[in-house]
């Protein structure tokens, strides 16, 4: 009943969506089934349009970005996925002879923004490169490489929180390992930026993307990495002193590159992954005593 309802709804105001739609291509594991409904809002009078509905109807709703920190349940997710992908874009809202400030929208690819900061001469956010990710998806995970975090570049976001809103203006105390602490739902956000020399920015990113390719199972099916590091360690070195790298449950495998990835080597289940993550932290805390905790979202399962 609330489908029909809601379809309807979308029809009105000419939002485009699609039924039963399977998310296994919208994931960067290429893992999961179908939802009920996904949504492809493009502008923000469509975003908070639908975010009012579902509210008020009281929807349960998905807000998915890149997919490249997510698995899906194999039977999908009994609800509604709110894409944010087709809500993209950038302008520079200041800029000084040192420093920028740039307003990107939620749904902006992470590849988009390391695009124009090559051609633009914008430096600090090279560390992201290569991360197949939606800039409103990094800033929910903190995301952050190499020592930096995206949280250190932010100036501003603004979300969407119980029906209202609002600009929250970036302080340390919003901010941990992988957390942006606020709920709600990210809309835009303001980075702050320094300028440099464009070919220094590419020596960056190149050195940081090759970096990634030596390290990481980079152009495999994963969603990076599966647990945090814990303090002081790594789950990837727990993980492989478990003796697990290249431990295979059906098509999915811990990667032989860097323990800390699950690749997904053809057909993978989200059951055997789900089966991975347990085995490998079962093991690390019966050899170190460390409960590790997943950094990978889960939608429709749980560990
Ligand atoms: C090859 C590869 C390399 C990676 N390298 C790194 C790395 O170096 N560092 C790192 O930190 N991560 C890394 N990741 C993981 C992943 O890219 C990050 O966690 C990223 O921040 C997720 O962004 P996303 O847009 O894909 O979010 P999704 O995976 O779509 O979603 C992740 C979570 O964020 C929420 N979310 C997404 N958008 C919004 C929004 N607008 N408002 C509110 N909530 C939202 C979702 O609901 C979900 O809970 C890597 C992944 C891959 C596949």
């Amino acid at each position: 009943m609330w489908l029909n309802d809601l379809e309807k709804r979308l029809k009105e105001m000419g939002i485009f969506y699609k039924k039963e739609e399977v998310l296994a291509p919208y994931t960067t594991i290429k893992i999961g089934g179908p939802c009920s409904l996904m949504i492809f809002p493009k502008t923000k009078e469509e975003i908070l349009e639908i975010l009012e509905y579902l509210e008020k109807e009281n929807i349960h709703s998905f807000i998915l970005g890149g997919g490249s920190n997510l698995l899906v349940a194999d039977e999908g997710f009994d609800g509604v996925v709110l894409t944010l992908k087709e809500f993209k874009g950038m302008e520079i809202v200041k800029e000084k002879e040192k420093e920028v400030i740039l307003k990107i929208k939620a749904g902006t690819l992470v590849n988009a923004l390391i695009s124009l900061c090559l051609k633009e001469g914008f430096s600090g956010i090279e560390f992201l490169a290569g991360i197949p990710a939606t800039i409103g998806g990094t800033i929910k995970m903190n995301a952050g490489a190499f020592g930096n975090t995206i949280s250190s570049f932010v100036r501003t976001i603004e979300i969407y929180k119980n029906n209202k809103l609002f600009i929250l203006k970036s302080e340390e105390n919003l901010w941990d390992y992988r957390v942006f602490k606020e709920e709600g739902v990210i809309l835009e956000v303001e980075l702050k930026l320094k300028k440099m020399k464009k070919e220094r920015i590419k020596e960056k990113v190149k050195e940081y993307i090759q970096k990634r390719k030596k390290n990481q199972p980079f152009s495999k099916k994963t969603f990076g990495s599966v647990f945090k590091n814990p303090p002081n360690d790594y789950a990837g070195r727990l993980i492989d002193a478990c003796g697990l790298k290249g431990y295979r449950i059906g098509d999915a495998e811990i990667s032989e590159k860097h323990a800390n990835f699950i690749v997904n080597l053809g057909k993978a289940k989200a059951k055997e992954v789900l089966k991975l993550i347990k085995l490998a932290q079962d093991k690390v805390f019966e050899k170190f005593n460390i409960k590790l905790e997943p950094e990978v979202k889960f939608l429709g399962c749980s560990l």
